[in-house]
């Protein structure tokens, strides 16, 4: 339920609402908004329907309101003003925004230093790169792992680009979160819900993969095991849906843009590389999800798609990615955003 604190209620008597709140064995979440001071109370509701009424009668309260949707903290109910993420420096869910771009895995320096470099010089604003990579074959490349991510670094300190990288293991969750700017959850991992809850204890922002298979309503779900453990900066990121059409690799679902808006106050970001599969339909969907209201893109580039280790045939060249971003600007522009 959320919890309105009158504009004249006392430090104390807020104070004694958390208090009260703790008490009844729920978690207290404070709101920072501009128009109102909110907490929300999160937990398990199983017998506590007197507990509107105790917070009701407490001095400095103004009203309780109970949520109704099943993410109360990741819905618009709790907080109605967009939430705004800063991923080292770049701000996702304001005015701006984000793209970021790189390859798939990261192969070597060589191979991650040029491509963060050409992403910059083509206007990316962030880098993408898998040091661990959740692959369907256990022959597959499995990425670099930590040399993966110490290489990453050496591409951040080259360009300044702040980082974002996967992380599919809880036990993992702290190595990556030392070079990470943004820490990554895959698809496959949207329910690893040990991962979500590690990474909701960890203070770095995290982009939350839609699953292959996940409705909405569990893509806000498993935002909410992230949010519920205390840390608010959850970016949400589409990347298609399977379904029966094989002429693409998954299917885009760019109705969950406007969807997820009215929802969520959370940022949504498009990834049309997995959406698509193919390189040549990156571009025109790019530039589709911006004008459905997308905050921000992540684009597979990389130098030499032939020969990539892994997502090559959706890997966009250096050129191509130029091309990509000369080309969404009128739309950025078009929907009042900048880069
Ligand atoms: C990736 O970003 O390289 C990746 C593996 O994406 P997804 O989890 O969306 O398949
Ligand atoms: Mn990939």
């Amino acid at each position: 339920m959320i919890i309105v604190i009158g504009p004249d209620a006392t430090k104390e008597q807020k104070q004694a609402v958390k208090d009260k709140i703790i008490e009844l064995d729920y978690t207290p979440h404070e709101i920072v908004g501009v128009e109102r001071q909110v907490i929300g109370a999160v937990g398990a509701d199983h017998g506590k329907d007197h507990l509107m009424e105790v917070l009701e009668s407490m001095a400095g309260v103004e009203s309780v309101i109970p949520i109704l949707k099943p993410y109360k903290l990741a819905g618009r109910e709790i907080k109605s003003a967009n939430s705004v993420v800063d991923c080292g420096g770049v701000t996702i869910g304001g005015t701006r925004i984000a793209v970021m771009a790189g390859p798939c895995s990261v192969e070597n320096r060589e191979q991650i230093c040029t491509t963060a470099e050409a992403v910059k010089k083509a206007g990316a604003n962030m880098m993408r790169g898998g040091a661990y990579k959740p692959r369907t074959s256990p022959y597959s490349f499995q990425g670099l792992e930590e040399e993966g991510l110490k290489l990453l670094k050496e591409a951040k300190d080259l360009t300044g680009l702040p980082i974002v990288t996967e992380v599919m293991n809880p036990r993992e969750a702290e190595l990556v979160a030392r070079y990470a700017d943004v820490l990554q959850v895959g698809a496959r991992n949207v329910q690893n819900f040990s991962l979500l809850k590690e990474l909701g204890k960890i203070s770095k922002p995290v982009l939350l993969k839609r699953g292959m298979m996940t409705t909405i309503k569990e893509f806000l779900m498993s935002a909410e095991y992230i949010l519920s453990e205390g840390n608010k900066d959850v970016i949400l990121c589409e990347r298609g849906i399977r379904t029966f059409e094989t002429a693409t690799r998954n299917t885009l679902d760019l109705s969950c843009i406007p969807v997820l808006k009215k929802e969520t106050h959370l940022p949504i970001i498009v990834d049309p590389s997995h959406g698509t599969g193919h390189w040549d339909l990156v571009e025109p969907m790019a530039r589709a999800a911006i004008a459905a209201g997308a905050d921000g893109l992540m684009i597979e580039v990389h130098p030499d798609p032939i020969n990539a280790y892994s997502d090559g045939p959706q890997s966009l060249k250096p050129s191509k990615f130029t091309h990509l971003m000369d080309n969404i600007r009128p739309f950025i522009q078009l929907m009042g955003r900048t880069l």
